[in-house]
């Protein structure tokens, strides 16, 4: 089964709303009209309706970095689905580590997020990963199935093939340490056997799982070369549209 590779960019809290217009441009311009890959930028939402204009007519998908999975109502700080939809997001990235450490999210809340971008027609890309410490002591699997079973619960086979599952190693994001391309596919092919499990062979074959932790021109090629890694969850690389095109396009 080939599964399309898919480079994302978080932007996390950066840019202002001229960094992200003009961050934005130079990714459609350097990423240019292909489409063997595809490709998303996530800024913060201050700056989606920015981006969605400076992305427009381009491959270049918008994404957001999270969710709230309620309708609407009294969620001070919250951002809605149809919020999302309505300035023109596609794709929402949902559990990303940072979430889980400091803001409180669960698998619990992930799955509740999970359903309700499902349901509103947004492309969930879900982040699961271990730290450093569960990976020395060996529960790297129980803790990745852990987060699997808990983001797809209830998800039916249809849904679960609209989103993408982000393996990122909590040791590897913004520390310059990388995964290396085995330990990477390893991770991938075990977290295909859970959604396998889950779901079907089929399904599992084609739901695709990024990599991210420290991705960047220099790893990009041996990473995305493994049997498993479907494409890269980008943080650092992904604020300089040179380094990001080095991903999307790596030599
Ligand atoms: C991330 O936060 O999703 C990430 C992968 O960050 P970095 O590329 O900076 O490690």
């Amino acid at each position: 089964m080939s599964r399309k590779i898919f480079i994302a960019g978080n932007w996390k809290m950066n840019t202002t709303v001229d960094d992200a217009v003009a961050l934005a441009k130079g990714v459609v311009e350097s990423v240019g009209p292909q489409d063997d890959v595809d490709v998303a930028v996530c800024p913060p939402y201050t700056n989606l309706s920015a981006v969605a204009d400076a992305v427009m007519g381009s491959n270049v998908k918008l994404g957001a970095q999270d969710v709230h999975w309620e309708e609407k109502g009294a969620f001070t700080g919250k951002i809605s689905c149809a919020m999302l939809k309505a300035v023109g997001v596609t794709y929402v990235i949902i559990g990303h580590s940072e979430q889980r450490q400091y803001f409180h999210e669960t698998d619990e809340t992930v799955n509740k997020k999970v359903k309700a971008a499902l349901g509103s027609g947004l492309l969930p890309i879900v982040c699961v990963g271990e730290t450093l410490d569960e990976r020395k002591s060996g529960s790297m699997e129980k803790v990745v199935e852990t987060q699997v079973r808990g983001a797809f619960a209830d998800i039916s086979p249809d849904d679960a093939l609209k989103c993408t599952v982000a393996y990122e190693p909590v040791w590897a994001i913004g520390t310059g340490e990388t995964a290396t391309p085995e330990q990477a596919n390893d991770a991938h092919a075990f977290i295909r056997k859970i959604l396998s499990d889950i779901y079907s062979d089929d399904a599992a074959q084609a739901i695709r799982i990024q990599y991210g932790g420290s991705m960047k021109p220099a790893n990009a090629k041996e990473l995305l070369a493994q049997s498993d890694v479907d494409g890269g969850l980008i943080g650092g690389a992904a604020l300089k549209a040179d380094l990001f095109e080095g991903i999307v396009k790596p030599q």
